[in-house]
């Protein structure tokens, strides 16, 4: 099954991304979510932060979803669906297993969780930028991505890091939040930059992505939180400047969700084109692209020109594996889909782990074309 059609009833997939642990990141994925939902948008939030989940806490969610073979039913608050893996796994799981069991989880909880449908559903993805988060962002299919700092922690090439993983796999990034921005004193209004205001906004013109707001640090926000009322839902006197940050970042995301929807249509800089349809002829790949234009590229040279690490030496760029050492009559028994951006191809000589993205395959068609 294409992954664009994993969620047919989901309209936008945003992760909430960071470099680093504790900065904030679920508190941002919760208040958004509810946010958003208050500006009258059908939001779900998925949990996959499997090394902190505290999403659960942050919504009250003391019940336990209801789970029948291949059929999961979110719990919903303040207007959010939501699911956490912190309600599938065992806190006292060794961390180093939990990776394997995200994986496994998030494939669930994109195919059997009863989202219907969403305006957005936003994904709070455990921070860093490893294998685990490689994986989830291949298996999610992504309108875009936020990713959310610190001002001290940008140190630009944490984030830098996490923006070259999204870069990598074709994911548009929405923008860059600065969560502890600065503390604004709830006695006398006066506004101190605790550590060195700026660094998410610097980051962002650095990189040259969108700065989508600073939240200041809040002692409510962490008190709102641990009382399963984020601080975006509170009213009247109780709101404070975090409240207030929350509502005006989820205007501005929508707002730059559709931004990066509009460059990946067309001349975007982000998505290149895509296959409409990829297939085979008894001895060719045969891809139809969106742009009208039909390639064959034969197997063996398809087989050939893997771009795995085993068949190209990583450091040097060189090709290891030669056109001799391709067995005769080659073929691909399996041609999976990689996130957006690329198909994963089995070959009936076994090797499996050859990620070819689209951008490759239409370069191969070219150079095939002109030579
Ligand atoms: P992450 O998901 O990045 O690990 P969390 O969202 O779990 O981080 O936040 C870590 C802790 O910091 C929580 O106790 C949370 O309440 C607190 N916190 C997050 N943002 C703020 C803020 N702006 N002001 C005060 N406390 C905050």
């Amino acid at each position: 099954m294409a992954q664009q059609d994993l969620l047919p009833l989901v309209k936008n997939t945003i992760a909430v991304s960071s470099g680093k642990g504790g900065v904030g990141k679920s508190t941002v994925a919760v208040n958004l979510a509810i946010g958003l939902a208050q500006n009258g948008a059908k939001v779900g939030l998925l949990d996959a932060d499997v090394y902190g989940p505290s999403v659960p806490k942050m919504l009250d969610g003391v019940s336990k979803p209801k789970a029948e073979p291949g059929k999961i039913t979110p719990l919903e608050k303040y207007g959010v669906k939501f699911i956490s893996m912190a309600l599938f796994t065992d806190q006292n799981t060794p961390v180093i297993w939990r990776g394997p069991m995200a994986s496994r989880l998030i494939q669930q909880f994109i195919s059997e969780v009863e989202w219907g449908e969403l305006d957005y559903l936003l994904v709070d993805m455990p921070p860093g930028t490893g294998d685990v988060q490689l994986t989830l962002v291949q298996t999610v299919p992504l309108t875009g991505a936020v990713v959310v700092t610190t001002p001290q922690e940008v140190a630009v090439d944490i984030t830098t890091r996490g923006l070259k993983m999204f870069e990598q796999v074709n994911v548009p990034i929405i923008g860059i939040i600065e969560n502890m921005s600065y503390f604004l004193c709830p006695h006398c209004d006066k506004r101190t930059d605790v550590f060195r205001h700026g660094g998410g906004e610097k980051a962002a013109g650095t990189l040259s992505v969108p700065f989508l707001g600073g939240v200041p640090l809040d002692p409510a926000l962490a008190l709102a939180g641990d009382a399963g009322n984020p601080v975006v839902n509170l009213k009247g006197s109780k709101r404070t400047a975090s409240s207030e940050a929350f509502a005006k970042i989820s205007s501005e995301l929508v707002a730059h969700i559709e931004r990066v929807k509009d460059k990946s249509g067309k001349n975007g800089e982000n998505v290149r084109i895509a296959p409409k349809e990829v297939k085979g002829d008894g001895s060719n790949m045969v891809i139809e692209w969106e742009d009208g234009l039909t390639s064959k590229i034969p197997f063996e040279e398809l087989r050939v020109k893997c771009p795995c690490a085993t068949c190209v030496d990583e450091t040097t760029g060189q090709r290891v594996i030669t056109p001799d050492r391709i067995q005769a009559g080659v073929s691909p028994q399996a041609v999976n889909q990689v996130g957006r951006y690329a198909v994963q191809i089995k070959w009936s000589d076994g090797h499996d782990t050859g990620i070819y993205s689209y951008n490759y395959l239409r370069e191969l068609s070219e150079s095939l074309a002109k030579s």
